[in-house]
């Protein structure tokens, strides 16, 4: 895949980059590892004021690098916008919160009487060069949500873009530069995915974490591994979204439209699996559909575009494919299901589509959608919306529309999935643990838990 810049609302390759050449990338490795040397004894008050100059200095700059993302990938601008407000925000979060997140924690002086010390306690210790691989769907915010905390925790990062988002993936690098980071805190390293490996298995390159495909995780994954190296994955989703008889029906709706068609359908915790209980299925179906069919299609620089075009050309392939298929397979087509007439010479675009009658033999039941596509299911009962909500290789995260006490506290328990939000659809959040299990990956971002993911949690025990 070429380093470029190519508009997906009309084709058009903008800029390309060369690749860094090996002589390159082992300067930039030689500087991570010197960098860290010092920055690693930084205080937390230091890293937080560089942190905080870089939120002022993104917020400055949030309208051009809008412009930038929707170029490069196709989100409407309104949505660029509001990402890169939500990284500013996710920066002094973490310069806020990460002394009191990695201060040392003392075990109960029963314990450390028991244990046969004088005193003992656990230290967050900073670990190294983090590399980080990342997607083009959320361009700023997949990388901010891994960065804020690794420099605040003392790590230093490497960055591998998705190709497609290559100003993008410079902007970063720069804005930390601006923000005083010392040479070398976080840099990015324009390569195609081949070099991953070369980047990994150098040995001062100690950890990893990659947002994306199941391929690509699996790949880093086993590298990872091969050298004992730690690594966090955040990978596909296919997140159910299940409406019960007590749910607000007409605002389940409305969310359900949001929720399936945020980024032009290219969200890795958008709901894709809707899955309704009978007795309110007939009005879901109805508002569902309509709302889908009123999204606007068209230009993401337009201020008033709901749906922009897919980020690739081979995504809308892929994602026609899994409709076609289904289709064939005797699946029914509510709305969509082709591309925009007024777009259908340039640009990536594709209808917001809802399907329904899908059965288990299709390949849409089990994967990943990443565009506008819905697949609507019809349940008699909780116990098989719970079955049908499990029935996929992803958890990422799930919804559920119920305002029964029993039916959330069994979700909250059953459901296989990182996340359960009732109510209200999935949106990640600083305060809060963001992750998966089963096919879409392990390890957690955001949070607590996020930030001591790449830390050296160290145990100093005095006799
Ligand atoms: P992708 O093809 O896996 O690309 C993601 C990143 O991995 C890119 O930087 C890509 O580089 C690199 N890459 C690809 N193959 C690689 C390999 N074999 N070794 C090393 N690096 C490799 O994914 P995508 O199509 O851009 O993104 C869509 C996927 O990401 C979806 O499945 C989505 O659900 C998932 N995602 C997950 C989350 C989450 O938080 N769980 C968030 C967003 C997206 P190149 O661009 O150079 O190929």
């Amino acid at each position: 895949m070429p380093i470029a810049t190519v508009n997906p609302a009309n084709g058009e390759t903008l800029k390309t980059y060369d690749a860094l050449t090996d002589e390159e990338i082992k300067h930039r490795l030689l500087l991570a590892a010197g960098t860290f040397r010092t920055y690693r004894t930084t205080t937390f008050f230091e890293r937080a004021r560089l942190l905080q100059t870089a939120a002022d200095l993104l917020d400055a700059d949030r309208d051009d690098i809008a412009r930038v993302m929707t170029t490069e990938m196709g989100k409407p601008v309104v949505a660029a916008r509001a990402e890169a407000a939500k990284c500013a925000k996710a920066m002094r979060w973490y310069a806020e919160h990460a002394q009191e997140l990695l201060a040392d924690e003392h075990p109960s002086a029963r314990d450390v009487e028991d244990s046969g010390a004088v005193s003992a306690h656990v230290r967050y210790r900073p670990l190294g060069i983090v590399l980080a691989v990342m997607p083009w769907n959320f361009p700023l915010w997949q990388v901010v949500r891994f960065a804020a905390p690794a420099l605040m925790a003392g790590n230093v990062g490497l960055l591998k873009h998705a190709s497609n988002v290559p100003q993008t993936a410079l902007y970063l690098q720069d804005l930390f530069r601006r923000a005083g980071f010392p040479d070398g805190c976080f840099q990015t390293l324009l390569i195609g995915s081949r070099a991953v490996e070369g980047v990994l298995r150098d040995e001062r390159v100690v950890a990893a974490t990659l947002t994306g495909s199941e391929p690509a995780g699996r790949s880093v994954a086993s590298i990872a591994g091969d050298e004992v190296k730690k690594t966090v994955l955040e990978l596909g989703g296919s997140d159910p979204f299940v409406v019960l008889p007590s749910a607000d029906v007409a605002k389940a709706a409305k969310v359900a439209v949001t929720a399936r068609a945020q980024n032009n359908g290219q969200s890795c915790i958008a709901a894709k699996r809707f899955i309704v209980h009978t007795d309110v299925y007939d009005e879901f179906a109805e508002l569902f559909v309509s709302g889908m069919r009123a999204l606007r299609v068209g230009d993401p620089m337009d201020e008033s575009t709901d749906v922009g075009p897919l980020a690739s050309e081979q995504g809308r392939a892929d994602l026609e494919e899994l409709v076609d298929d289904a289709v064939e397979c005797g699946a029914t087509v509510l709305c969509g299901g082709q591309r925009p007439e007024a777009y259908a010479k340039s640009g990536w675009y594709y209808e917001p589509t809802v399907i329904t009658d899908i059965t288990q033999d299709m390949r849409i039941h089990r994967e990943e959608t990443f565009g506008p596509v819905a697949t609507l299911y019809r349940v008699g009962d909780l116990d098989e919306a719970v079955a049908l909500a499990n029935d996929s290789p992803f958890g990422l995260s799930s919804n559920v529309w119920t305002h029964d006490a029993a039916e959330i506290d069994r979700f909250a328990r059953d459901i296989e999935a990182g996340g359960v939000y009732v109510n209200g659809m999935t949106a990640s959040h600083p305060a809060f643990p963001f992750g998966g299990i089963k096919r879409s990956g392990y390890g957690r971002e955001l949070s607590a838990h996020g930030i001591r993911e790449f830390c050296n949690i160290t145990t100093v025990w005095v006799g």
